[in-house]
């Protein structure tokens, strides 16, 4: 694998750091370095400014609205936005419900949809998880009776989806339904459907977080009639649509760049942190800790380059991602705890209005909001369970690579 980039390569970095310079708005980029919460709006802005530059659906292909990039442009693309730390893009439309759409969808499907997703003009959902049925997905038990109300062109759909990501925002949920239960195998019977969040019988109610932010939420179907055209593909093979769109979602999860910009701001805050009278970045047991997260984000770094480079020439992800998942959150976790102990009590106290923008700068250390340090720090104990737990990866790999 050469890890030179070419002369071409480097244009292209020098094309989006331009970018980024000239577009990136002010006042978002201020509100993410100083650890400040984005509203939906400053999300969707920053989608559409990628949108009108071509740069959005980057994973898609040419003829639906992508870029055609090689891995290792989209490598670069990634670097470069997690460097200048722009905001999380909301991923359920562009890189999970999207690619199903384009790939298993109706050609009405993908010109009602595909579009209104590329310029972010409808806020999807997930809706996977239930209250029994999470890592062991397929015992899932919303139910979708085609015809049960005398309509055959209507699916009744009864059923709860749990952890929903910002389903308060959605407009649009994707849903693993049962659509029979008449089956040999649990995985079987298992059908991909799009439900219109305003159609009657859908309830959203949040679920309060350890941090005490409103993320996740609980969706309640009561009878809510979903027109047939909406169902995915075939009827009964929503599990291997919904496979599909895990392992490009595990894939995301590695988080390569972002940790990279994280493990820099550590690296400031700990020369900023004074502890017994000395910075933190010269007490040799901390040095020793993030030399080995380092060592250890270049590892991955070189894995995600390699798996980038081997679905150039596959359809899909493969339990490739399943490492990248468990490696990449373990990172971001051990970051965590890292900027935990560089911020000291910095990362104690939580005052909501710190949030403001007007906030003063000076009671913190320096680089940004460390009061947000024990938020993230307890907010992201999720990224080892979503996406499928790293405890269910470690089985894919058993069974998978191992052979076990
Ligand atoms: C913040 C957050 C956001 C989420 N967002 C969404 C979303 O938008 N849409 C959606 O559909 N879902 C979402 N999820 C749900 C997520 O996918 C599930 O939480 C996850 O699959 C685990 O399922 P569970 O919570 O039911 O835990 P369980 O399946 O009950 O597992 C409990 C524990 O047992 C372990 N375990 C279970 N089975 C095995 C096994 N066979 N071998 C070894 N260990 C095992 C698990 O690793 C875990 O530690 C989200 C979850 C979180 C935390």
């Amino acid at each position: 694998m050469n890890i030179n980039f070419t002369e071409e390569e480097i244009a292209f970095r020098e094309e989006i750091r331009h970018f980024l310079a000239e577009e990136y708005p002010a006042d978002i980029r201020r509100k993410r370095d100083e650890g400040i919460e984005l509203t939906p709006e400053d999300t969707i802005r920053w989608q559409k400014t990628l949108h009108k530059r071509g740069w959005f659906a980057v994973n898609w292909p040419v003829e639906h609205g992508g870029t055609g990039w090689t891995p290792v442009q989209n490598y670069i693309f990634a670097n470069e936005m997690a460097r200048a730390n722009t905001p999380i893009l909301i991923p359920f439309g562009f890189k999970m419900v999207g690619p199903i759409i384009y790939t298993f969808g109706s050609e009405e499907q993908k010109q009602r949809f595909l579009p209104d997703i590329l310029e972010s003009n409808v806020w999807w959902c997930q809706g996977y998880s239930e209250p029994g049925a999470g890592s062991d997905l397929a015992s899932l038990k919303t139910k979708a009776d085609r015809g049960s109300d005398g309509d055959g062109d209507h699916y009744v759909v009864n059923g709860t989806k749990t952890w929903t990501t910002l389903g308060q925002f959605a407009d649009w949920i994707f849903c693993l339904v049962r659509t029979s239960s008449d089956v040999a195998r649990k995985q079987e019977g298992i059908s991909f459907i799009l439900i219109d969040m305003r159609t009657s019988g859908v309830t959203v109610k949040p679920i309060i977080t350890i941090e005490g932010d409103h993320e996740v939420n609980e969706i309640h179907f009561d009878n809510v009639r979903v027109p047939a055209e909406n169902l995915v593909g075939e009827e009964g093979r929503g599990w291997t649509y919904g496979k599909v769109l895990l392992q490009h979602e595990r894939l995301n999860v590695a988080g390569v760049a972002s940790s990279q910009y994280r493990l820099n701001r550590l690296k400031e805050t700990a020369a900023l942190s004074v502890h017994g009278g000395q910075p933190l970045i010269e007490n040799h047991n901390f040095a020793r800790k993030i030399a080995t997260l380092e060592i250890e984000l270049k590892g991955l770094e070189y894995t995600e380059l390699r798996t980038l480079a081997s679905i150039a020439t596959s359809d899909a992800p493969g339990p490739e991602s399943s490492y990248l998942k468990i490696l990449g959150t373990e990172i971001q976790q051990s970051l965590d705890a890292l900027m935990m102990e560089a911020a000291g009590y910095y990362a104690l106290p939580y005052v909501p209005t710190q949030y403001d923008l007007d906030y003063p700068d000076d009671d913190r250390i320096g680089v940004g909001a460390q009061t947000k340090t024990s938020l993230r720090y307890f907010n992201n104990r999720k990224a080892s369970i979503y996406g499928g737990s790293n405890e269910i990866q470690k089985n894919i790999i058993a069974k998978h690579v191992l052979g076990l």
